[in-house]
């Protein structure tokens, strides 16, 4: 932990400012600090720095089964993740957060929801400052980066209860996250007023086809254009696939994610079959990002999908301002970058 990251934490429980609990903590400039605690000014409790990475989850999160489950089955899954892809991950980055790479130059950046870090690491190389939070352990695979440089900081924590400052970021950005959360627009209300005045807000989450008079004002990317001659037919079987899946999931989310992990190997070969692909949830090119990219929709306990309307309603109710939307293929993508008014 390096000490610029100090004055931008907060208590998880109070909002309080923190501090090091012990005068041996404190780190130089500069320097990385790899064990210690912080202390919480206001209701003084403290948290454990660990591995260099501050502590900032609850125990009292982890004790809801299906939230510890949640913790583990993406720690399990991300730790076999075939990345980083560098230029790929880059990509995709920059097509979701709808920015021009410039942007984020200097911009104190938070990936909330980073897993291992792939998109931290995109913002990174585009010259962010960045913090990466995420509640499981996937992030024991950025402590490497974040010793090497000085922009990176890494914390653990609930994005139900984010442990930082209001109006502290330039930049929040949450990809494809919240939606695993035991309550998605509670995570956003929460993430949303870490925007400082002027910076801006970039989440998607999954959709649903919704109601036809939502799907088929959809912004389509542009390859896929075409879906436009039929859509009332895709719209019926984006419906089929959501109800297939959900079914599903109704078993795979309870069954020993060992064993779905497993199981989650031949549904991925399958995803190498022209048109029988699209019956899985990964089309990658790459057999071991399929399938994790598999195995990411089966296995976490919550998974909800919204319309456009709903996403946008609770931008407006934030107070931030649509800037853009993302657009999608056949499956509801829902993402929007907003920015909140002021100097
Ligand atoms: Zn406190």
């Amino acid at each position: 932990m390096k000490m610029a990251l100090l004055p931008l934490l907060a208590c998880p429980v109070c909002s309080g400012e923190l501090e090091f609990a012990s005068l041996d903590d404190h780190p130089h400039e500069g320097a990385e600090l790899d064990s210690g605690s912080l202390r919480c000014r206001r209701c003084s409790v403290q948290y454990p720095i660990a591995d260099g990475v501050p502590r900032l989850r609850l125990g009292d999160a982890m004790k809801d089964g299906r939230v510890a489950s949640t913790a583990e089955r993406f720690g399990f899954e991300w730790h076999r993740y075939p990345g980083p892809r560098p230029g790929v991950d880059r990509d995709i980055f920059l097509e979701e957060v709808q920015l021009p790479p410039a942007a984020l130059a200097g911009k104190l950046t938070l990936d909330a929801g980073c897993g291992m870090g792939r998109f931290s690491l995109a913002a990174l190389e585009l010259g962010a400052e960045v913090v990466s939070v995420d509640l499981s352990d996937a992030l024991t695979r950025l402590i490497r980066t974040m010793r090497e440089n000085p922009r990176l900081h890494v914390v653990q924590g609930d994005l139900l209860r984010p442990p930082f400052k209001a109006g502290t970021f330039d930049l929040v950005f949450s990809h494809g996250v919240i939606h695993h959360t035991a309550d998605t627009k509670g995570a956003f209300d929460r993430i949303a007023p870490l925007v400082k005045k002027g910076g801006k807000l970039s989440v998607w989450v999954y959709g649903t086809p919704g109601p036809w008079s939502s799907f088929k004002t959809n912004p389509l990317r542009s390859t896929r254009a075409w879906l436009r001659s039929a859509l009332p037919l895709v719209w019926v079987l984006v419906w089929a696939r959501q109800l297939l899946s959900d079914s599903l999931r109704v078993v795979t989310t309870r069954m020993p994610f060992h064993l779905l992990y497993a199981l989650c190997w031949p549904l991925t070969l399958l995803g190498a079959v022209p048109v029988l692909k699209y019956l899985t949830y990964s089309v990658d090119p790459q057999f071991g990002v399929r399938l994790i990219e598999n195995f990411d929709w089966l296995a976490p306990p919550f998974q909800t999908k919204h319309t456009k309307e709903e996403v946008r309603g609770w931008f407006e109710g934030a107070g931030l301002r649509i800037v853009s939307q993302l657009a999608h293929g056949v499956v509801p993508k829902v993402g929007f970058l907003a920015e909140r008014p002021g100097p």
